[in-house]
């Protein structure tokens, strides 16, 4: 594992003992960073009386952002998690999707692929990952520096790029959930070898453990549409969703992969995460830890069933109940006033639109990708002799090259347009010179990597399956997510000014006294950092 200079550790150690009596350290000595894939802020509303658990807690007693957004498009996983730790949009940090096409290479990339590191813990070739394109440091690398890596960084997640865009360059490591092995792997660009604790953790099959039993769904359902709904994906290949659950079969059915799609990922991450905390004394030295938790499940469970299936209302009380355990875990093992927990989404969702339709929405539509890009070739075709275009995605239009002038990207809109799902289009040239909201979302979401020509659909429209949903838009359905600060140093209070999701990594610079993210944008939540200033103009007057 990473190398740690004990002599840090034991400056600071002596710093916080002065003069026999233990000065209260301003920071917190854990924090706790969750990152929720695919919550939509509705979603703390919609079922707010239902919580008793963690997320009633930080509600009531943490500062409550009721309108943060995202300021970029594509609003997918990887921009994400990466604009939560750098601080500032895809523009900057080099995440502009989870897939983009590289010209220079011929090919899709992968946000975090990496051809030259080895997997650890596996021999998954799928993972080969790190943070290589990341170009940004996050405020997680800004402390491992701060503190010449004597504070310990973990992230954990499902989803690889879950794990290493929070983890950053510097962490002590990043791990992700191995489908082959059924357990939590890592890359040679963090470890050499997996800590003996996760080896141990993960030769317990703790996932052939957990998917036993029928399952209920917790709720009373007030919200959500009948069960098993025409709206809804099967799962696993199986028949329907329907209640009890039968998780026996559906790991049966899905084996290493099943476990993303029931609330049983979840307690996957919380069981793994206790562990790291425990084996490691995360929280128990005189610097800052950092527990960085990204939850995919949810968002496995959405592209599924959508935003209103039973489903969530259950996925969503069952992590309350789960995060309130682990709150309770941490003021036995840390202290109730010690730590600092975070919570966000990476993005949102929107509604299945033959379910929009159902309600009474004629004007909403899923299209079949494929369809689209052959409507966009068939409008094309009496104005070239071949097809003008190398690829399309991530709402872009990706010319060959031969073909980028100004007169062909007009014909490549005037075709876009006439697609009765296309609302804008914009070509790359245009994105600069407006400040109109639908451009400047594309304009922070591109670099030299994006395409030629940018489009949005109208709200309502996908390009995606007929059930289940996706996300990805700049509608506020993928925009709006929650935030909420809880712990150390913060007051409890509801904002409802806007604010920006790379607001988040400014705010915790200041909260831990580090420099920001190299190439962070965002403004610091005066909101948040007020908890702290009471605290310091206190020790002041003593
Ligand atoms: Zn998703």
């Amino acid at each position: 594992m990473a190398f740690k200079p004990l002599f840090v550790r034991y400056a600071c150690t002596l710093l916080s003992v002065f003069g026999g009596t233990i000065i209260a350290q301003q920071t917190p000595t854990l924090v706790v960073s969750l990152v929720v894939d695919q919550m939509r802020a509705e979603y703390l509303y919609r079922f707010e009386d239902q919580f008793t658990g963690g997320l009633q807690r930080l509600l009531k007693e943490g500062t409550v952002f009721r309108e943060c957004h995202y300021s970029y498009v594509p609003t997918y996983t990887g921009p994400g998690h990466a604009s939560i730790y750098t601080g500032t949009d895809p523009m900057h940090h080099g995440i502009i999707g989870n897939d983009w096409f590289d010209r220079t290479r011929d090919r899709m990339v992968y946000c975090v692929e990496d051809p030259d590191v080895t997997p650890i813990g596996s021999s998954n070739p799928a993972s080969k990952r790190s943070p290589l394109l990341l170009q940004s440091t996050t405020w997680t690398d800004e402390l491992e520096w701060a503190t010449q890596k004597a504070s310990k960084v973990f992230a954990f997640s499902l989803k690889d790029r879950g794990a290493i865009l929070p983890a950053g360059h510097f962490a002590d490591a990043a791990f992700w959930y191995d489908d082959q092995i059924e357990g939590f792997v890592t890359s040679s660009h963090y470890a050499s070898e997996l800590p003996s604790w996760l080896a141990a953790f993960n030769a317990e099959k703790p996932v052939a453990r957990l998917m036993q039993g029928l399952q209920e769904p917790l709720g009373h359902g007030r919200f959500s549409g009948p069960d098993a709904s025409l709206f809804e994906k099967r799962l696993m290949g199986m028949g329907p969703r329907v209640y009890p659950l039968d998780l026996a079969a559906v790991y049966a059915a899905g084996k290493g992969d099943a476990i993303r799609r029931v609330p049983q990922g979840n307690s996957l991450l919380f069981q793994v995460a206790k562990r790291a905390i425990e084996k490691e004394q995360l929280g128990r030295h005189a610097q800052t830890d950092v527990l960085a938790l990204s939850f995919s499940t949810p968002d496995y469970i959405g592209h599924d069933v959508g935003t209103r299936g039973k489903e969530i209302e259950d996925v969503y009380l069952r992590f309350d109940l789960e995060l309130g355990a682990f709150l309770a875990y941490l003021d036995a093992a840390v202290g109730k006033d010690n730590y600092l927990v975070t919570l966000t989404a990476d993005h949102g969702a929107a509604d299945n639109p033959g379910q929009m339709r159902a309600m009474g929405m004629a004007d909403a539509q899923a299209w079949n990708d494929a369809d689209f890009e052959a409507s966009l070739k068939e409008a094309l075709a009496p104005s070239f002799a071949i097809y003008p275009v190398r690829t399309v995605c991530n709402d872009q239009v990706y010319v060959l090259s031969e073909f980028q002038k100004p007169e062909v990207l007009e014909k490549i809109k005037t075709a876009l347009l006439s697609h009765p799902a296309v609302a804008h289009v914009f070509t790359s040239a245009t994105l600069s010179n407006s400040s109109q909201e639908e451009v400047s979302l594309r304009y922070n979401g591109a670099n030299k990597f994006s395409g030629d020509v940018f489009f949005a659909l109208k709200p309502g429209h996908l390009l995606y399956s007929q059930t289940g949903t996706t996300h990805g838009s700049g509608y506020s359905y993928d925009t709006h997510v929650p935030l909420l600060f809880y712990g150390k140093n913060v007051t409890s209070s509801q904002v409802y000014r806007t604010v920006k999701v790379k607001d988040i990594a400014p705010t915790m610079s200041h909260l831990l006294h580090i420099a920001r993210p190299s190439a962070s944008t965002g403004e610091p939540l005066k909101e948040v950092l007020k908890g702290k200033e009471k605290t310091s103009s206190k020790k002041k007057r003593r």
